[in-house]
């Protein structure tokens, strides 16, 4: 169920929330951020605010900077040869790409989930406990194990893998796959989560899952999401942003971007005339 691939005649509907996330605090703030990869540019001037314990939603057609962009966050662009990332991109004011920074310590603070479930060959245990432990977080055995055990909780997993902790993450269903590696993120206590289309190897089932989980986290992170679903967008986010060519063509409330966006381009991805 591609859903959004699907032409459609009429803009997907939005999840009543009472919360739009107009009042909550920025925590991450873009300012004029252009990408290149070796002489071609990718990005051009995306200037936005991220808030605080809400969804952001990315969303646009295939190959519109979506994804570079979300990686400019966590600075994952730096280790992609030939990409240059200009302009400015603040964490709670902090500048990213402080040359002081320490990048490994950003990506603890801001975590990511990616398109293909991607657990270490490891334990279930072990998926969790590797960040920790390396970032120092935990030095106990029984501060790893709370760790563990609360990450698995909060992904909404633990029910479902806790008589086979020490089994193979690898053994587990693509959905659950997902949902470790999101506890995965989670265990180095990160404020911000990146998730780059975390649905889109999915079945239905796995998804709404996903997004129930989504819905959940939001109100203790910051969370931008990119998706190729409109209706996953809808669903789950409550601030959305739409690129085209490499360009933020419109971001704002989710609401307004799918019941009355203020450009045409909007408009005609949204009702399914382009994308
Ligand atoms: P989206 O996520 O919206 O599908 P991407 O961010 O993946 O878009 O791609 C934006 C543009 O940057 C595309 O033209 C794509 O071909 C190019 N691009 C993405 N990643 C790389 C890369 N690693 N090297 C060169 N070009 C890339």
């Amino acid at each position: 169920m591609m859903a959004g691939k699907v032409k459609m005649t009429q803009a997907p509907e939005v999840a009543a929330t009472a919360d739009d996330a107009t009042n909550h605090p920025i925590r991450v703030q873009t300012k004029d951020v252009t990408v290149h990869y070796g002489a071609k540019q990718a990005l051009f001037g995306v200037s936005i605010d991220i808030p605080d314990r809400a969804v952001t939603a990315f969303i646009g057609p295939s190959g519109c900077g979506k994804s570079t962009f979300l990686r400019c966050i966590n600075r994952m662009n730096d280790t992609i040869e030939g990409c240059r990332v200009g302009g400015n991109i603040t964490l709670d004011g902090d500048d990213i790409y402080n040359p002081a920074l320490d990048v490994v310590e950003l990506r603890a603070r801001i975590g990511m989930v990616f398109q293909k479930p991607n657990p270490f060959p490891k334990s279930i245990f072990e998926n969790v406990a590797y960040g920790p432990r390396i970032h120092g977080i935990a030095k106990s055995k029984t501060d790893i194990e709370e760790i563990v055990v609360s990450s698995l909780r909060r992904a909404g997993l633990f029910d479902e893998v806790k008589d086979r902790l020490h089994e193979p993450g690898t053994g587990l269903s693509g959905g659950q796959q997902q949902r470790l590696c999101i506890a995965r993120a989670m265990a180095v206590g990160p404020e911000v989560i990146l998730m780059d289309e975390p649905c889109s190897a999915l079945d239905p089932i796995a998804t709404a899952i996903i997004e129930e989980l989504i819905d959940e986290l939001r109100a203790n992170y910051t969370i931008v999401i990119v998706t190729h679903s409109m209706q996953q967008a809808a669903r789950v986010s409550q601030k959305t942003a739409f690129f085209h060519l490499g360009n933020l063509i419109e971001v704002g409330k989710t609401e307004d971007i799918f019941t009355n966006p203020a450009h045409k381009q909007t408009q005609d991805y949204i009702t399914g005339r382009i994308g």
